[in-house]
This record gives C-alpha cells, sequence and structure tokens, in this order.
C-alpha cells in the first residue's frame, strides 16, 4: 500500500487516538459481511477492503471522512446487521493513515481516506461486547458516531486478538464480483463498471479540477444528470464517474422538470 501513497497526491493524517463507528450495508449472498456490491440501484464499493480505502471510488460517508481529517480520529470501526435479530455486528477497523481531496474536492468536503492498517474478523455481535463497549456500540444511531479514546483502544484490541481474516473477505469481494458480472454483464451494473477496483484505479479518482463547484450528494428522485454527455440516469448515491461517458465529477441531481 505504501508504494501507491508514496506515488500519488496523499498527505499524512495525525492520529489523535479517537475513532468513528461506520454503519455500513452488507451483501446478503456473502459469507463474510463485505459491503453490499449487489445492492439495487446503489452497488457499494465501501469499505473497499481490497484497497484499504474509503471514500476513494464512492461519494459515501461525506461528513465522517471530512470530520476525519479535520478531527484526525482515525480509527473507523465497522459495524453491520446481518440479520435483524442479533441486532449489529462489527466486522473489523481502518486506522486511517492517509487522505486526499476526492473527484468532488474539498468544497464539496470530499477526501479519499487510506488505512495504514486494517482488520477484518469473525463478525462479533456488538451485545456480546464487553462492558461499557456493548452499550456504545448498541445506541442506536446513524451512519456513524465518534468515539472517545479508552473504546478506541478496547475495540482495537480486541479485533487485534482474533485470527485476521481480511484476505477472506478480499476473496468474497471478488467471488461476489464474479457472481455479479455472471448475472448482469456488469461486476457493478448501476456504475456501468464490469470489473472491480484496484489500485490502478485510483488515479482517476484524484481531485484534479480546480473549478469544481457544490454538488447536492443525494437526488430526491435517484435521477443524476451529466453535465458531459448531457445523460440521465438512475443511482441511489452521487456516482464519481459517469457510467455512459467515464466522465469524472460530471453528474449532478436531475430534479423533475429540470
Ligand atoms: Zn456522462
Amino acid at each position: 500500500m505504501e508504494t501507491h501513497i508514496l506515488d500519488a497526491p496523499w498527505r499524512p493524517l495525525t492520529d489523535n487516538g479517537m475513532g468513528y463507528l461506520s454503519v455500513y450495508f452488507s451483501e446478503p449472498l456473502a459469507r463474510w459481511p463485505v459491503r453490499e456490491i449487489t445492492r439495487p440501484g446503489d452497488n457499494k464499493s465501501d469499505p473497499n477492503t481490497e484497497t484499504g480505502t474509503y471514500g476513494l471510488f464512492s461519494t459515501c460517508e461525506p461528513s465522517m471522512r471530512n470530520r476525519i481529517v479535520k478531527d484526525g480520529a482515525a480509527t473507523i470501526f465497522f459495524l453491520t446487521t446481518r440479520k435483524k435479530y442479533q441486532g449489529r455486528v462489527l466486522s473489523g477497523y481502518y486506522k486511517i493513515g492517509w487522505y486526499t481531496e476526492g473527484t468532488q474536492g474539498a468544497i464539496n468536503n470530499d477526501y479519499a481516506l487510506a488505512a495504514a492498517a486494517l482488520r477484518f474478523i469473525d463478525p462479533i455481535r456488538v451485545v456480546n461486547l464487553p462492558g461499557p463497549l456493548s452499550a456504545i456500540c448498541s445506541t442506536p444511531f446513524r451512519t456513524m458516531k465518534p468515539i472517545g479514546e479508552e473504546p478506541t483502544r478496547a475495540l482495537t484490541d480486541i479485533c487485534n486478538q482474533l485470527p485476521d481474516l481480511t484476505d477472506e473477505y478480499i476473496h468474497e469481494v471478488d467471488r461476489i464480483e464474479r457472481f455479479a458480472r455472471a448475472r448482469s454483464g456488469y461486476a457493478y451494473p448501476s456504475w456501468g463498471r464490469e470489473t472491480g477496483f484496484s489500485w490502478n484505479d485510483a488515479r482517476d479518482y484524484y481531485q484534479v479540477d480546480l473549478d469544481l463547484s457544490k454538488v447536492p450528494n443525494s437526488s430526491k428522485n435517484q435521477r443524476w444528470r451529466c453535465r458531459n454527455c448531457l445523460y440521465v440516469i438512475r443511482s441511489g448515491a452521487l456516482l464519481k464517474k459517469c457510467p455512459l461517458c467515464k466522465g469524472m465529477a460530471t453528474l449532478v441531481p436531475a430534479e423533475e422538470g429540470a
């Protein structure tokens, strides 16, 4: 990973010892709770375990990414719900070591994050975590929640004491992508994307346009117009790359009558 970082516009992030809990949609077809690659109309690319990045390829969680860059709370713990009756599970963490502006730029709080260390584990139900950690992780919250130094250290220790299954998760990502491609011709149909992600794709996603404007991260009718090819596409989330002309940072909400 370090060679990819040295090679590109990444800046080091100083870790203040604190962290965030981050909720993501996980893949119902997968053996391990990788992101929901097959989510209809809104295929997920984060957490991008295979590159150890977050927000490089997607527009997920811009406010958390922005906050991490500003406050240095560098550890992201990933929580997801697999089966409703189990509640949320803890699947692993990233310790962010670097950041760079994403395609939508600082004006849109769009920072890509890269992990200096990461570890994914056999998921633990948060209700089974010891002592106060259970309450901290079980209290209902949406999308993300900042946590202090003590729980950050304790959750990191718990993950580090369990076998490192990161490679298993990465294999699972690859398996689900191949499954999706066999079914539709695309690994990520809502992106018009045939293949998975690697560091070879990263350079397309660094911020280069100095003339960016503020773009809403959501579209009420899930329709987006490309300023480049002018087509309107459907997607649950703002995409960084136009699925048709492959232009970067060209999509804007296509509201009714616009
Ligand atoms: Zn386009």
